[in-house]
């Protein structure tokens, strides 16, 4: 890896909202982008290189014509990392997997659906071979730099491998169980601070299952506190829809 790397950006099916955490680094891009060099950027420069070191790719791969793109980018770089829910874990995008393709094809082109292909969603290591992860949905622009840092003194960050309870505990919140909501911080990769439910929503699982996450006991504690299957898998599919154990 040189001195500088070369660094660019990709996009695969997704909104775009990782890159625009990333942009919204505002002064700490500048010092960020004093190490490195930026050669392929939409959301912030026209200009784009073929030349790079590192690609931070974000978005899931929904279209068989998506696979020879991805494996090139695989090629040219040193490091690929992949960027965001949509990008690591497949995402939101993998909802689709759960439907008739005719169904979803129609409800969003209409009768020109036909026109465009598509096959089930999935995340990049899917196809080839991802070095790095950044989760969530969109990122932590704080993680980010942190695994930016790491990159640039020739190391791989590693998110934390405890759930978001432990987060969510130091955080000083209430259980949303004990207040009949069905969370999923039990079985989800912490990092985030438990932010969702530290802002008094529900943890939806967007930074992807832990590795040894023990589906059967947080499938008796959903029981336990009166959700249905059904009512967990809606839960459970949001983001973790690519996971083979719903
Ligand atoms: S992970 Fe979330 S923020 Fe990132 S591209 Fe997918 S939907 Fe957008
Ligand atoms: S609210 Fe969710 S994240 Fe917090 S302790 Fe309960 S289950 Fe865990
Ligand atoms: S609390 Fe859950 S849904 Fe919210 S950012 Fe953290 S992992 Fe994602």
């Amino acid at each position: 890896m040189p001195a500088k790397p070369r660094v660019a950006f990709f996009d695969f099916a997704g909104c775009e909202g990782d890159q625009l955490q990333v942009a919204n680094l505002e002064e700490r891009l500048l010092d960020i982008v004093s190490h490195i060099e930026v050669v392929r950027f939409r959301e912030i420069k026209t200009i784009k290189l073929d030349d790079y070191d590192i690609a931070f790719v974000e978005g899931s791969i929904t279209r068989p014509e998506d696979e020879p793109r991805i494996k090139e980018i695989r090629e040219k770089a040193q490091v690929l990392v992949a960027l965001g829910a949509c990008a690591s874990i497949g995402g939101i995008n993998c909802l689709k997997n759960f439907i008739n393709e005719n169904e979803y094809m129609a409800t969003v082109y209409g009768d020109k659906g036909r026109w465009y292909s598509t096959y089930a969603a999935r995340p990049l290591s899917a196809v080839v071979k991802v070095d790095m992860e950044i989760h969530g949905c969109p990122i932590d622009k704080n993680e980010f730099a942190r695994a930016v840092k790491e990159l640039l003194l020739g190391k791989i960050y590693r998110p934390p491998d405890y759930p978001v309870c432990v987060e969510c505990k130091m955080a000083g919140n209430i259980c949303r169980y004990e207040q009949g909501k069905l969370c999923l911080g039990i079985v989800t990769r912490a990092g985030c601070g438990a932010c969702c439910v530290t802002e008094g929503s529900v943890c939806w699982g967007c930074r992807g299952l832990l590795p040894e996450a023990n589906m059967d006991a947080a499938g008796q504690i959903m029981n336990e506190h009166g959700f249905s299957w059904l009512e967990a898998q809606d839960h459970l599919r949001l983001y973790f829809g690519y996971n083979g154990r719903l």
